[in-house]
Parts: structure tokens; C-alpha cells; sequence
């Protein structure tokens, strides 16, 4: 753990320099607009420990895999987000002594991430040589409007003398990545130019794939307020360019710098369209102007928060935690159908910010609440694009007749990932795809995703799970051997619980989806039998004797599903028996000790038992939950929040929130030691899930709204909004009631602690509280 920011309800602060936080203040205070990114890294050069980062969705590169016995069915490469080029450097330079906070005495320092309005804010104080003392004050942000925009002010101000100001704007593209396999740069230089004194241009192709990425820069210059004109000079290196100029500056009088910037790449032009666009959005933001474009971004940050936002009263802390969950999620993906959510989304380069099965199993239930329909869609359809290369996928490791294995870690479609048992091993990821689709639809109603997209995923991941098990003679059941459930501290296991019961599910689901679109529309059901050459009576005949006789382990004993066959030979320990030395064990004990140990990284049979809460009764999922909860150490993000779910439900409320609590500040006060990487962004979901399906009790059955809600002891007041089919409703809870509003679209029915009650637009029911 690391406290050292300051809570606030609305803004992330840092007061005090302390170089060894930061590289985690670096993530931590990240900016994004959906379509790019960077860490929050100085613009003014620093020489300390700094990772530096500026990420532009959907450009990677794909690393050739490192590995030590290279087996059959490897990946190739393992994509990594590419650390692209980088517009933010405004270099100062002071009577010949550079401005680096590393090298001078930093009297004041402050770091503002402003949540509300969307902006990054630092201010600081340093004495260089001679005992000059500047101030400096920076504004920075993403457009969120004109998100191929960026822009920074630098104001300086000289507080006890008067000296000669280097100063130099510039763009460059002669960036690494710090987790490059063989320590290899990824960017070729393309082109650089200028085309008048203060625009720039820079423009890049990465080694392999041959993605383009151009930047355009252009800024202006004021001393005490005014416009001043200084002669540039151009300065160029490889991959590099940039703009310099001399500044007299006097005691006392701040000088001002604008920088603009524009993005743009091969993913959304021609290569021959680059320069002009680049030209074109400078244009646009020299025009609109640094204010403008922060009052805008202050609007969209608004209407962001409007459908987002959930408030906590008596807490402040965990009003902050929840809101940078929000805002993280809302920086990483605004919907646009190419691209995806890194489990570290715009923060770092860990996980290579490729998307993993927590999109489907974590993210999308976020933006399915928060955002317009299509926003949620988009990041199904990814999936559905990406169908061919998974089937690829699967014939690549020996499965035939279009079967399809989703990658569990791709940027393009294909499997990327770097560790064979872990990642490659765990096929779930599978099921969580087909698991998406029926969330989707559950959640929007919308019934024709199944018929345009969504049964050709379903059909060619039932083919997948049908060849994947066999049939065991001892047991005279279907067995599913060798596999990596999504507890990733045992691999390569039989029989899984999980996995067998997702599979079994995608095959029961995917047959009622046969039906369902063969009666509803056999023309287009007649279009897909032919394109996946399916032939529904032998093949919904095979998956149906596999679903029949499924072996599932269990414990006739303590009445509970076996995470795998086996789980209980290992000697049982519960959590409470480990020191807290040894924790977290990934960083204490030998691999060896942890595959052989019963602790589980994260929900594996509860993740089951929370995607399919309505098919178990409540006292199976409690002894469940009290049997593995005791057992698993939440060592992946992803794993606090569906416990704090679960635990909700079964009135637990106390667990509720002490979980919830370790994953809504996971980042800011850096639980595990590792913000340093980058923010845990896909988990940040599950935060959201948290409160709004865990304290809120919100669920959906045949497609109506349940809210079933308690308030932790701590909290005044609380209050989420969603969007529910084309409706916008508030549910604010505090210590004696319930009330929910419906703030617009038609009317529709709710209920409140199990009672129905018919809602118009602009009307409230109110209950009261419920303790379990
Ligand atoms: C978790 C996986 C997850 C990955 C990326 C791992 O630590 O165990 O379930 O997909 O992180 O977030």
C-alpha cells in the first residue's frame, strides 16, 4: 500500500515531489480521449525514473515471442500497444541549464488530475543554479470532442530574475518500449517537415505491419500576456523534429506557452490523406483555441458524467475511488468499433494492451448502463470480425470443421498471448464471448443481434467446445482435459468446473438460438447454415448428448462444485492461515509452491455461480462462496469485485464492502505494489458492477429492471444512474430508503425489493431500506 494522494471528490492531488512515487503518479494521473493516450510524464525533460508513455488505440506490434522451448501451436508474436510517438516535450532551457526536476531543488509541487472537466494540472516551484527560482503552471488534455486533438499550456515565470529562456517545442518519434523482447526499437523514421515557423510535422512507420503514425504540432507564444513572434530554428535528429527559440525573460513576467497537437494514423486514413488531416486538425485547434477547447472538453466531460456518475455521501474517499474508476473507463473506450480495452487501457504497457476475455466478462456490462446501445454493441462486434481468425485459431491447434477458439489475448484476432499454460491454456475466454452476447441482448432486448451476428459466434464456439471434450471410458461421461480455468494458480487441470459449465451453457444457448432464429426469420437462418456449412440435426444432436452427460466434479460432502478434479487432494489452508508476509504470494512464494497450494488467484467456480446466479439456489451459491472465498487471495483485480457481488447478494453486507473497498482504490492507494505498471482499468468495471449490482442489487429477469438495494454502514447516500433501454433511471439510496427516479423515456415497470410498480417518465417510487 501507498497513501500519498490527497482524497478529493472530483480531482486526483499530489503535493510534494517524491521521485520515487513517480512513475505511479505517471499512471495514476494517465489521460485518455477513447482513442489515445499517454501517462502523465513531464513535458520539460526529466532525467529521474520515468516510463514513458503515449498510446494510440489499435497500433501494435507484434514482438516476436520469447520463449525457451518453442512448441507447436505457439504464437509467433506477442502484440504489445505500441509506445507511439510523443508530442508533449516543451524543453526550457535557463542561462544554459536545463529545466529537470531531477536535477534542481523542487520547492512546491503539485499534480491535479481534474476528473470532473477532464484535465491534467501540475504546478510547481524549482531553484535551479544560481539560486533562479521558476514557477511553472501546466494545463493538458485529450480532446474528448476533437479526439485527434491535444493541447498543453506551459506557463513559466522567472520569480527572481531575469534571464535568457531556451525553449523547444517538439515531436518525437524516437520512442521504445520498455517490455521490447530483444530490445529493439519498433518506429522507422518517414517523415519530417515544417511548413511555417511554428508547425511541425513528424510522421512514422513502425517496423513490422507498416502502421503510419503522423503528428502535427503548432503553438504560440505570449510574455506577460501579450503575443510575442520569436525567430525558430528547426531542429532535426532521427525520428525527430522539433522547434526552438530564444525569449528574454524578465522578473516577474510569466511567459506563456500554447502547444497543439494533432494525431493521426494508417488505422483511419490513407497513407496519402496523413499530412493534410494533420494539417487540417491544427488548423481546427489553433482556431478554436486553448480555452475553447477546454471549456468543451469541460462540456463533454459533463454529459459524460451525466450518464455515468455515481455519488457516495459520508465517504469521501470512496467517492473519489468510484469516480476514478469511472473516468478511467470513460478515458479508455468511447465506442469506436476498431478498437478494444487493455486490462491496462492508455496507462502502461503491461498486458500489452491487447484485449483479453475481461472486455467480455468485466467491461461490457459497464458500458452497457453508461452508454448508448451501439457503444456495447461495438465491442461485440469486435468480437464478431475477428470470427474467421479464431476459427483459424482453432485449426491452427488441430480443431477442424470450423470451430472457433477466441484468442485470450489478441490486437487483430489472432492469439498473441506470451505464456503457454497460462494464458494459452485458458479457453474459457470462450465462453465469456458467447456469454457477452446473451448479456447483450438480455440487457438491450436488441433480439436481432442474434440473428445479424450472434449465432454465427454461438455455432462456431459450440463446435469448438464439442471437439474439445471426449469421452471417458472409466467415467462414461464427457470429460474436458488440460485446461486453465480463470483461477491462473493451477494450470493445465482436468475438468474444471467452470470451464465445463460455460461450455455446456454456450451449447445449450446456442441451440436455443437455433430456434429461435430458424422460426423467426428461416431465410437468414437458411443464409448461415449454408455460410458455416452447419448442419443443425447431427451437430445440435452431438452437443446435446455432450450437455446430458457432462462430468461436473463434486463434493457429495461439503455439497459444493470442485473447482477441478482433484482440488481437495491438496492440503485445504484457508487465507486467514498465511502470513502477512507472505503475501501477496505471487511475490513471495516459488511458482511451484503456488500450483501445488489450494489458494486461488481469483473467482473461478463463483465466477460461474455469478454469471448463472438464477440457475443455482441461494444456499448453493453461499456454500460455494463460504468454501472459496476462505480459499483465494485476490491476487488479479478481477477478482474483489465478483466476490463483493456475490457477497451482496447472500447478505454478507460487511464482506460486501470490505471487498468492494480493495478494488475501488486498488490504483490510488496501490494495494498490490504495482501501480507503478499502469492502472488496473478492465477491473474498473467490476468496481462499477459493485456498487450497482452488488449494493444496488440491480438484475435483470426476462427483461425487466430488479433493484434489490442496502447501504454500507459508512455511506450517507448513494446514487448510480442507467440507461435502460432507451429510459435513464436514478436509484439513490440512503439510510432509510430507496428511491428510484425515471428521468426520461417511456414508461416501464421496476422492481423495488421484489414488489412491481409501473414508472412514467419523470416519476419516483420510494421504499423503504432494506437490512439483511
Ligand atoms: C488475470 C486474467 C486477466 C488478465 C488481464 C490476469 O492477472 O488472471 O484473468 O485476463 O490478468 O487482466
Amino acid at each position: 500500500m501507498n497513501q500519498y494522494l490527497k482524497i478529493d471528490q472530483w480531482k486526483i492531488i499530489e503535493e510534494g515531489f517524491n521521485p520515487d512515487n513517480n512513475r505511479a503518479s505517471e499512471s495514476i494521473f494517465s489521460l485518455g480521449n477513447g482513442k489515445m493516450g499517454q501517462r502523465a510524464n513531464f513535458e520539460e525533460e526529466y532525467t529521474g525514473d520515468t516510463l514513458k508513455g503515449n498510446y494510440i488505440g489499435g497500433i501494435y506490434y507484434p514482438d516476436k515471442t520469447k520463449v525457451g522451448w518453442w512448441k507447436n501451436g505457439y504464437p509467433e508474436y506477442y502484440a504489445k500497444v505500441l509506445n507511439a510517438p510523443n508530442w508533449i516535450g516543451i524543453k526550457i532551457e535557463i542561462d544554459g541549464t536545463s529545466l529537470d526536476l531531477a536535477k534542481c531543488e523542487v520547492v512546491e509541487f503539485k499534480r491535479v488530475l481534474n476528473m470532473k472537466e477532464g484535465y491534467l494540472k501540475r504546478k510547481f516551484s524549482a531553484i535551479l543554479p544560481g539560486k533562479k527560482n521558476v514557477k511553472v503552471e501546466t494545463i493538458r488534455f485529450l480532446s474528448l470532442t476533437h479526439n485527434e486533438i491535444g493541447a498543453i499550456k506551459y506557463e513559466i515565470t522567472p520569480l527572481n530574475f531575469s534571464g535568457n529562456f531556451k525553449i523547444t517545442m517538439d515531436l518525437d518519434a524516437d520512442v521504445y518500449n520498455e517490455d521490447a523482447n530483444y530490445d529493439e526499437k519498433f518506429w522507422l523514421e518517414k517523415e519530417k517537415f515544417s511548413n511555417s515557423e511554428t508547425r511541425a510535422f513528424n510522421i512514422a512507420k513502425t517496423k513490422k505491419i507498416g502502421f503510419i503514425v503522423g503528428l502535427g504540432m503548432d503553438f504560440r507564444v505570449f510574455r506577460n500576456n501579450e503575443q510575442v513572434k520569436p525567430l525558430s530554428q528547426e531542429i532535426t535528429k532521427d525520428k525527430y523534429i522539433a522547434k526552438s527559440f530564444n525569449l528574454k525573460g524578465n522578473k516577474k513576467e510569466k511567459i506563456t506557452l500554447y502547444k497543439y497537437s494533432s494525431t493521426a494514423s494508417s488505422l483511419n486514413y490513407q497513407e496519402n490523406e496523413i499530412k493534410e488531416a494533420l494539417d487540417k486538425e491544427l488548423n481546427k485547434a489553433t482556431s478554436i483555441g486553448f480555452e475553447k477547447l477546454l471549456q468543451e472538453q469541460a462540456e463533454a466531460w459533463k454529459k459524460k458524467w451525466e450518464d455515468s456518475d455515481i455519488i457516495i455521501k459520508g465517504d469521501a474517499a470512496a467517492q473519489q475511488g468510484i469516480r476514478f474508476n469511472i473516468f478511467m473507463l470513460n478515458q479508455t473506450y468511447t465506442g469506436d468499433e476498431k478498437l478494444n480495452i487493455g486490462p491496462k487501457g492508455f496507462t502502461g504497457e503491461k498486458y500489452g494492451g491487447s484485449t483479453y476475455w475481461d472486455t467480455e466478462a468485466y467491461c461490457l456490462p459497464f458500458y452497457l448502463r453508461t452508454s448508448p446501445k451501439n457503444i456495447a454493441k461495438n465491442l461485440l462486434l469486435y468480437r464478431y470480425r475477428h470470427l474467421e481468425k479464431a476459427i483459424e485459431n482453432a485449426q491452427r491447434l488441430g480443431f477442424d470443421k470450423g470451430a472457433a477458439l477466441y484468442p485470450m489475448v489478441t490486437m487483430n484476432g489472432e492469439e498473441s498471448h506470451n505464456e503457454w499454460e497460462i494464458t494459452f491454456e485458458e479457453i474459457h475466454r470462450n465462453g465469456a464471448i458467447a456469454y457477452a452476447i446473451f448479456n447483450y441482448i438480455r440487457y438491450t432486448g436488441d433480439e436481432r443481434y442474434l440473428h445479424d451476428y450472434g449465432l454465427e459466434v454461438l455455432i462456431s464456439i459450440s463446435r469448438f467446445w464439442k471437439q474439445r471434450v471426449n469421452f471417458s471410458e472409466p467415467k462414461q461421461q464427457y470429460v474436458m482435459l488440460g485446461v486453465t480455468g480463470p483461477n491462473e494458480y493451477e494450470n493445465n487441470v482436468h475438468n474444471n468446473w467452470y470451464t465445463i459449465m460455460i461450455a455446456s451453457w454456450t451449447m445449450e444457448y446456442t441451440m436455443y438460438a437455433i430456434d429461435k432464429v430458424k422460426r423467426e426469420d428461416p431465410e437468414k437462418y437458411k443464409k448461415i447454415t449454408e455460410k458455416l456449412n452447419f448442419n443443425d440435426i447431427t451437430e445440435t444432436n452431438a452437443w446435446r448428448e455432450i450437455v446430458e452427460n457432462l462430468y461436473y466434479p463434486y463434493d457429495s460432502k461439503r455439497k459444493i462444485y470442485l473447482q477441478q478434479e482433484g482440488y481437495l487432494d491438496k492440503e485445504q489452508q484457508t487465507v486467514d492461515d498465511l502470513l502477512p508476509s507472505e503475501r501477496p504470494i505471487n511475490q513471495h512464494w516459488s511458482w511451484d509452491k503456488i500450483l501445488r497450494s489450494c489458494f486461488i488467484k481469483q473467482a473461478d467456480v463463483l465466477q460461474g455461480l455469478y454469471f448463472f446466479e438464477d440457475r443455482y439456489k441461494e444456499e448453493t451459491i453461499k456454500r460455494n462462496y463460504d468454501f472459496y472465498e476462505a480459499r483465494t487471495v485476490h491476487e488479479s483485480s478481477l477478482s474483489p469485485c465478483v466476490h463483493s457481488i456475490l457477497a451482496a447478494k447472500l447478505g454478507y453486507e460487511k464482506k460486501a464492502y470490505s471487498l468492494y473497498l480493495r478494488t475501488a482504490r486498488l490504483d490510488l492507494d496501490d494495494y498490490n505494489n504495482e501501480v507503478a505498471e499502469g492502472c488496473h482499468v478492465t477491473s474498473m468495471a467490476g468496481t462499477y458492477m459493485s456498487i450497482v449490482e452488488g449494493f444496488g442489487g440491480m438484475r435483470i429477469y426476462e427483461g425487466k429492471l430488479h433493484f434489490n438495494p442496502f447501504i454500507p454502514d459508512k455511506w450517507d447516500l448513494y446514487s448510480f444512474i442507467v440507461e435502460f433501454r432507451e429510459r435513464q433511471i436514478k436509484v439513490e439510496v440512503d439510510k432509510e430508503k430507496t428511491t428510484i427516479y425515471h428521468q426520461s423515456g417511456e414508461n416501464l415497470s421496476v422492481f423495488l425489493y421484489g414488489k412491481e410498480h409501473q414508472l412514467n417518465e419523470n416519476e419516483k417510487i420510494t421504499d423503504k431500506i432494506k437490512h439483511s
